[in-house]
């Protein structure tokens, strides 16, 4: 069993793509089958190295690894269609031999003025065949010109090409709605259908699972395979994503690039899960499942023949609880490489352990890596703000703290008794007190409990935040209106 992810490098691999990676790289490790990348850059001008590596790269991040490709070679390459010229050359060398093409000298404009006339006259725009009927001679003057002929299929008339998709079931065409479409180009190039075609056949790819916009293509590589008399491989159509008000999911709905919900602070682990969700359920409902049975209960069957739509509150609802389970070592890193240098300034802010303390309690309520960031720059940052009467509080909120044991900062049981007298002793309501403090300790009023707070910050942070306070407001640069930062 082999299969194949073919994206063409004119972009960043978005959400559809890596999902469709997904689904072949996760019906192959099933299968304990070979999953094949290729890099389908037959269009000079919108294809990209800069691309090549962006999707290479985010692949491997989600986790998705490939037995053969670009990088890694195989024994069916070169993997990447620009690579493969001269393959296509001998094929399409082989279907002239056969009578299976012809050229066609038409112009681009000759083509356009074609396509708007069947427009006008209300015909499906398909090729008027003018270049078939062409004589030797009629050819040769044509040449004489300077023309360089594309290379058309000749498409059967009258005939029904039947596709049993593994998703769909059978979806027939008739021949006689097809056009005869072009193999290679005049300039040389091949077209994504007859390169597609001859590298999955020479790559013996055995099943191809794609996005449903792909469908219409089929029964042109159908007709392909049967002129190169090669066995077609067992196609399944996956319904394409939609966005939440039910148009396809595209850049107009924001950024739809995997990169993009990586820096947004999503987890490779929550998007792989997610992604396997997206129009194939796992049996019992079930939403998150850890990543081997992912892989063991993918099945083709479970794919669903409507559209999926995309929703953010679900992927982020995912994200949060796959960010809960991560043991803090592992979340320790990934808060690192998301935070770059900051985490070093903070960590001498605060000592590693304390540092880690804190994380694990903003881990606890944050949906993704970005939030959990946010919350620690907003913590361990200058730009907390408090003003107006809750200035006053100052002095009285220092002097009950100061007086709890430095040892209670360890122990968060004692340290929640410790913190109901201060508040007592300070004479502030509770509710004051709290909110005061917690907006003095990590500039929100929302947030983990103010105990665990003070056992994560310790005693000497938790007083110096309240004299920077004191300091600011004596020097009167408080503002005069009460302002909590957003979080
Ligand atoms: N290069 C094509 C694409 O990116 C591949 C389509 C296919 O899987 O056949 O859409």
């Amino acid at each position: 069993m082999r299969t194949r992810f073919a994206p063409s490098p004119t972009g960043f691999l978005h959400l559809g793509g890596a999902r469709t990676a997904l689904f072949n790289w996760a019906f192959a490790r099933k299968a304990k089958g070979t999953f094949v990348l290729r890099i389908e850059d037959t269009d000079p001008l919108r294809s990209r190295e800069e691309f090549v590596q962006a999707i290479c790269g985010d692949l491997a991040w989600l986790g998705v690894d490939w037995d053969e490709g670009p990088d890694r070679g195989g024994p069916f390459g070169p993997y990447r269609q620009s690579e493969r010229g001269a393959i296509y050359e001998e094929f399409l060398r082989r279907l002239q031999r056969e009578g299976y093409v012809y050229p066609c000298y038409c112009t681009a404009e000759e083509l356009e003025r074609e396509r708007e006339e069947a427009l006008e006259e209300g015909r499906p725009p398909r090729y008027s065949r003018r270049c078939l009927f062409l004589t030797p001679e009629e050819r040769r003057v044509l040449e004489k010109e300077g023309r360089k002929p594309s290379w058309r299929f000749r498409v059967p008339p009258g005939r029904t090409v039947t596709v049993e998709d593994l998703v769909r079931g059978q979806v027939s065409f008739t021949t006689d709605t097809l056009t005869d479409f072009v193999l290679v180009r005049s300039d040389g190039l091949p077209t994504y259908n007859f390169a597609c075609v001859v590298d999955d056949a020479l790559m013996r790819i055995t099943h191809v699972l794609r996005g449903e916009e792909h469908l219409p293509n089929t029964p042109y590589q159908v007709l392909l395979y049967e002129a190169l008399g090669f066995p077609p491989p067992l196609f399944a159509h996956v319904p394409v994503i939609l966005s939440p008000n039910g148009t396809k999911l595209s850049k107009r709905h924001g950024d739809t690039s995997l990169r993009f919900f990586r820096e947004e602070g999503f987890l490779k682990e929550a998007l792989l899960n997610y992604l396997l969700t997206l129009g194939h359920s796992f049996p019992g409902g079930k939403e998150i499942l850890p990543q081997e049975e992912l892989v063991s209960l993918f099945d083709l069957k479970r794919i669903s023949k409507s559209n999926a739509v995309f929703d953010i509150a679900r992927l982020t609802w995912m994200n949060r609880m796959y960010l809960r389970e991560l043991p803090l070592e592992v979340l320790r890193e990934r808060v690192q490489a998301f935070a770059g240098a900051t985490w070093e300034v903070w960590e001498k802010i605060l000592g590693e352990e304390r540092l880690l303390r804190l994380l694990a309690l903003f881990q606890e309520e944050s949906s993704t890596l970005k939030d959990l960031v946010s919350s620690l720059s907003l913590a361990l940052g200058e730009t907390k703000t408090l003003a107006g009467e809750n200035e006053t509080l100052l002095p009285a909120l220092s002097l009950a703290l100061s007086r709890i044991p430095e040892d209670t900062f360890e122990d968060e049981t004692r340290l929640q008794e410790e913190l109901r007298r201060a508040q007592k002793a300070s004479g502030i309501p509770p509710r004051m007190f709290y909110r005061t403090l917690r907006v003095l300790l990590i500039g929100r009023e929302e947030g983990p409990e103010l105990h665990r707070l003070l056992w994560a910050l310790g005693k000497r942070r938790v007083l110096e935040s309240l004299e920077k306070f004191t300091q600011r407001a004596g020097s009167g640069h408080g503002d005069s209106t009460i302002q909590y930062p957003d979080p």
